[in-house]
């Protein structure tokens, strides 16, 4: 396929007048080699689904497109509409967009039942309540196929983190619980513009399988409990959840040891047992 001539995401920002707004955490990627290295992380996109957050001017879209991907891509600022318009004009049948805010949208829905890999940079409050969302929840396995999302640094390590230290928490435990999760590539700062004020990273996730009798709830409120108390011994953080002192004792859990020095499967463990 002949790929279409593009005009530079500069050109567009400024003919549009896209000047990134603050409060809608708008740092926008310029660097065409960038986006479609980005673009590769999911694998093999032609001929696939992707649903993209927060796509902005387009920059990383037009690099799923040209990946050969059949984009969704849900954004709430009304002002990137039109250069979004005219790139789904220029990779005709490719590209659907939906205005409004993605954190109140069923995503499935727009996807007609069918797989899909999602990608996306988005603000770091939006980012991680949509983590959440994706990878939480009783319904197991998901329709989506992997999720490949840039966040801070930070947040990213926190995703990613192994027992034992000060990032191992709540999203770890969810993330390596429901899914495999890997740190796929670091975004320095200047890469962005205008630049945020810490580094980035891109965190890819794959559903895993599920194993049966564990509810998402009870893990939820057994790493709430442990890790809003992450100082405390554990007969001390989990007194607020009913019978979970039982099933440490149940379990062989040493109930003085803290949150963070379970690992994962001693976390699922518990659940398991408040959910039979
Ligand atoms: N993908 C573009 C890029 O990489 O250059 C833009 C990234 S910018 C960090 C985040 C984008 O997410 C912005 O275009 C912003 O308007 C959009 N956004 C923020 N909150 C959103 C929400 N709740 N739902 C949908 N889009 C949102």
């Amino acid at each position: 396929m002949v790929e279409p001539e593009l005009p530079p995401l500069r050109e567009v920002i400024a003919r549009h007048g896209l000047c990134a707004s603050k409060s809608l955490g708008q740092n926008f990627l310029f660097d065409e080699h960038l986006l479609d290295r980005i673009a590769t992380v999911p694998g093999e996109l032609s001929g696939k689904r992707v649903l993209e957050v927060g796509p902005g001017p387009g920059g990383l879209t037009r690099a799923l497109l040209r990946a050969g991907a059949q984009v969704t891509a849900i954004e709430m600022d009304r002002r990137c509409l039109p250069a979004l318009a005219e790139l789904g004009e220029a990779f005709p049948g490719r590209l659907t967009v939906i205005q409004g805010d993605a954190l109140a949208m069923d995503h499935d829905a727009f996807m007609e039942g069918e797989p899909y890999a999602v990608l996306s940079n988005l603000p770091y409050n939006v980012g991680t309540a949509l983590f959440t969302r994706w990878m939480g929840g009783e319904e197991w396995p998901p329709n989506w196929t992997s999720l490949t999302l840039m966040f801070q640094q930070e947040v990213a390590q926190r995703i990613v983190a192994q027992p034992g230290g000060s990032a191992y928490g709540r999203l770890a435990v969810l993330a390596q619980w429901r899914g495999t999760a890997r740190l796929a590539m670091k975004v320095h700062r200047s890469a962005f513009t205008p630049p945020p004020k810490v580094m980035s990273a891109i965190v890819h996730v794959t559903p895993a399988t599920m194993p049966n009798g564990v509810s998402a709830a009870k893990l939820e409120a057994i790493t709430a409990a442990a890790f809003g108390q992450r100082r405390k011994m554990l007969r001390q953080s989990l007194k607020s959840v009913p019978g979970a002192l039982d099933a440490l004792d149940a379990l062989g859990i040493d109930p003085t040891r803290r949150a963070e020095t379970l690992d994962v499967e001693e976390f699922v463990a518990v659940a398991r047992a408040l959910s039979s």
